[in-house]
């Protein structure tokens, strides 16, 4: 039967057109060509205006003030890392004074390529690439991450070994960069100043004594160089017909091409591995000695024990590398195994702690978390236990948390101080806890009065603990006036600091419980509380 919809052609939705397109072209092709849905490639058939080339003319203007305007010195970088990551000083002095050369010779090649393009194409430039040595979870990734922050660039981090697996490498090499533009939003300048970390480059090391790969790790090494040194990578993976095609319905619409590469020249690479084995080699260097002979006791002088630790050259090419690969990362840096009490500062003292996070995640539900430095010391031991590194705090929060998490939002606890005693029996204080807790039928409520309750706080200086039985009564109130729980606590404990500093000033008394009575009748609980703090 022919139906209103005759006259339009039956075409098929966007995700069955792709689909048919990918079977096509996979039978068409094989399997090295790929039709993807990205969401972030403009649709091929729209006719809206994409982002690409226009995109990134907007923000030249951004790119140039970052990477011309990069004016930090080593020590800023360090200051500005010492905020976040706990000890690995040696590290953060190296990749400090490695990123501030880079960029500042970065932005002095670019003002000289604006004013003598051909001076600037004749200056010799070794890239300060780095490899960094060091355990799992120490770390080494968020030293690089936070610099990249710091300074305003793409920063993309990949495993070495994804490389490996595959029968060709190139493309996904390429990929890496073109990762950098999408970090960048599309802005193909700023890409060309970003920053790639490699994780795991121990093991493309072609050696068999390092457990690395042979054959297909010497190809991922010689893949990397092109990459280190300088190459044009294709903006569009040759491979993905879907961004081929939109760049020429793109070039078909406009009648120009979008700009086609990006520079890898610029571009710092970090490289990092756990080298095990690595020790083995460096101390066996050591004993040689310079000329083949034992060196016993002259092996080192004081204090420089620890520089003579520090790998080589030759240590890297006998580990498993090719000598032009090492060669092009030539800052070495280790990263030291974090100890329980590098742990409890983490936990402590880093901008970026965990226990802020946790803190955070109970404050969602109304609670107000806080740990003693016992629990944190007990955590941390806890911690180096797992033997990964900073990563093992996690782990023990997880577990130690866990069951908090499930049991407590939901009811009246809006307290919870982690202490010794709780990190060593976490179901008996938790079971403790639920003990004294009426369950609430609404979270939210008690979340509203936690936050009335840190503001006063805040203002004031002393702290209103609401009890079950206040929340409950807080709770009947809201339904029956529809008024909120702002609205409510601030007329019923009006004035009420002047009060509470005064006892705080006879007793030293800084938190007071708040009951179903002071809610219903706050005056006279506040005149009682005043009258026994004269009595004290
Ligand atoms: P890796 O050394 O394996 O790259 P990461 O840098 O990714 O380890 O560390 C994992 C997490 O552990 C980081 O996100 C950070 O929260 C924490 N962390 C690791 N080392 C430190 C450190 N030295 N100081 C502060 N936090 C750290």
């Amino acid at each position: 039967m022919p139906g209103k919809d005759d006259d339009k052609p039956n075409l098929p939705d966007p995700e069955e057109i792709t689909r048919r397109l990918s079977d096509f072209f996979r039978t068409s092709f094989g399997d090295k060509v790929t039709f993807s849905a990205v969401n972030d490639v403009a649709d091929p058939f729209s006719t809206e205006v994409s982002g690409g080339g226009e995109h990134h003319d907007l923000r030249s203007e951004d790119t140039f003030s970052k990477v011309l305007g990069f004016d930090l010195i080593p020590r800023e970088i360090k200051d500005h890392l010492d905020r976040y990551v706990i000890r690995q000083d040696e590290a953060k002095k190296a990749l400090a004074i490695a990123v501030c050369d880079h960029y500042h010779h970065a932005a002095f090649l670019k003002r000289l390529a604006d004013s003598d393009p051909s001076a600037a194409r004749r200056i010799e430039f070794a890239k300060q690439n780095v490899i960094i040595v060091g355990p799992t979870g120490v770390g080494k990734t968020y030293l690089v991450k936070h610099i990249a922050d710091l300074i305003g660039v793409p920063f993309v981090k990949a495993d070495a070994t994804k490389f490996s697996e595959t029968g060709y490498v190139g493309g996904d090499v390429d990929d890496l960069v073109r990762e950098l533009v999408r970090k960048a939003d599309g802005d193909v300048e700023l890409a060309q100043y970003g920053i790639i970390y490699l994780d795991e480059i121990d093991k493309i090391a072609s050696s068999p004594n390092s457990g690395g790969r042979d054959v297909s790790g010497r190809g991922v090494q010689t893949t990397l160089l092109k990459l280190m040194e300088e190459t044009e990578v294709p903006v569009r993976n040759p491979q993905d017909m879907q961004s081929q095609m939109q760049a020429m319905f793109e070039m078909s619409r406009t009648g120009k091409s979008v700009r086609e590469t990006i520079n890898t020249r610029h571009i710092l690479f970090v490289v990092s591995g756990a080298f095990s084995g690595l020790e083995k080699i460096i101390e066996s260097r050591l004993h040689r000695g310079p000329i083949g002979f034992a060196t016993g006791e002259t092996a080192a002088l004081p204090g420089e024990e620890n520089r003579a630790k520090e790998p080589v050259t030759q240590d890297f090419i006998d580990f498993g590398f090719e000598a032009e690969f090492i060669g092009r990362l030539p800052v070495r840096v280790v990263c030291e195994p974090l100890e329980a009490g590098d742990l409890f500062d983490i936990m402590k003292h880093s901008e970026g702690s965990l226990i802020r996070q946790y803190e955070r995640e109970f404050e969602a539900y109304g609670i107000r978390a806080e740990f003693t430095d016992e629990a944190l010391r007990m955590i941390a031991e806890e911690g180096a236990r797992e033997r990964t590194g900073a990563r093992g705090l996690m782990t023990v929060c997880e577990r130690l948390f866990r069951q908090f998490k499930f049991e407590l939002p939901g009811t009246s606890v809006t307290e919870l101080r982690v202490t010794g005693e709780l990190v060593a029996d976490p179901s008996g204080a938790l079971a403790r806890l639920l003990e004294n807790a009426a369950p609430l039928g609404d979270s939210r409520m008690v979340a509203e009065i936690s936050a009335f309750s840190r503001r006063f706080e805040g203002d004031h200086g002393v702290r209103l603990a609401f009890d079950s039985g206040a929340v409950a009564r807080l709770s009947d109130l809201v339904s029956s006036s529809g008024k909120s729980v702002p609205e409510i606590c601030s007329e019923r404990f009006r004035d009420f600091q002047f009060g509470l500093q005064l006892i705080r000033k006879n007793t030293g008394q800084t938190s007071f419980p708040v009951t179903a009575e002071a809610v219903d009748d706050p005056d006279k609980y506040l005149s009682n509380l005043v009258v026994a703090s004269y009595r004290e």
